[in-house]
């Protein structure tokens, strides 16, 4: 692989760096894990390096099993437990009498209820009385993401929002995981370079953006919930979103 090993030893000092301070000047910070390889990065050092962040997952009950079965990976090779957020029953039961199963697939709009239901809520629920939150998100996963800060002020949940990896290449992210036997996700061997919810993402073909595959019926500025369009360009207007998105 085509790592300058000087470049990266200094990208991922300054991400142990960046870490160590959010323990320090952010308590209590917690950690949104997808379980897809950069979340698998960030576990890895928060746990080998006993962080003081909480690790969670948002468990839609859409995910595939090889990802449920990245929590039996991690329990494994760290001895710790990912903590799960679940939708509400509730509101999962009165959106599948009302629209069906699979309603995702009709529209933009039913796509966006559907990850208020199984992700936004869930996620509020997770990040309520913490000062930070972290993310596993670069700017080189998307088009949207090209401006991504390391920092960013989380306006909607009024705590700040953390991008370690900000600056990582996929080619960092595999040099870290193969250089320490980090679990991942085989799903990541099968095509899919991006992984979400099991009907909302499918592998994708060699010279395919990473994203295609991630609902890939929609628009591609439809693809980022909370990213609108203005004057031809995509305008982020809700921070947390882009997370969401990653899901
Ligand atoms: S990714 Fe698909 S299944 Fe998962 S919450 Fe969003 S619309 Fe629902």
């Amino acid at each position: 692989m085509n790592v300058v090993i000087t470049e990266f030893e200094a990208k991922l000092e300054n991400t142990r760096m960046i870490l160590k301070n959010i323990t320090q000047e952010f308590s209590p910070a917690v950690f949104a894990s997808s379980l897809a390889a950069e979340d698998m990065v960030l576990t890895d050092l928060i746990l080998r390096e006993k962080l003081n962040i909480g690790i969670f997952s948002l468990e839609t009950g859409r995910l595939h099993a090889e990802t449920l079965g990245m929590l039996d990976k991690v329990k494994a090779t760290y001895g710790t437990e990912i903590v799960l957020y679940k939708p509400e029953a509730s509101a999962v039961d009165a959106y599948v009498v009302q629209h069906g199963l699979n309603a995702f697939y009709d529209s933009v709009d039913m796509r966006k209820e559907c990850c208020r239901i199984r992700k936004v809520e869930p996620l509020n629920r997770a990040l309520a009385g913490n000062k930070a939150w972290v993310t596993g998100q670069r700017r080189a996963q998307a088009a949207t993401r090209t401006e991504l800060a390391v920092q960013e002020d989380d306006v909607a949940h009024g705590m700040q929002k953390f991008n370690p990896l900000a600056d990582w290449s996929e080619e960092d992210v595999w040099h870290y995981i193969r250089s320490n036997n980090v679990p991942y996700n085989p799903l990541h061997d099968k095509g899919y370079p991006s992984i979400g919810c099991e009907p909302c993402t499918r592998a994708i073909q060699p010279g395919e953006d990473v994203r295609a595959g991630r609902w890939w019926w929609e628009n591609p500025e439809s693809k980022e919930c909370g990213l609108h369009v203005v004057d031809g360009k995509l305008v982020r207007i809700n921070k947390q979103a882009e997370k969401i998105g990653n899901q």
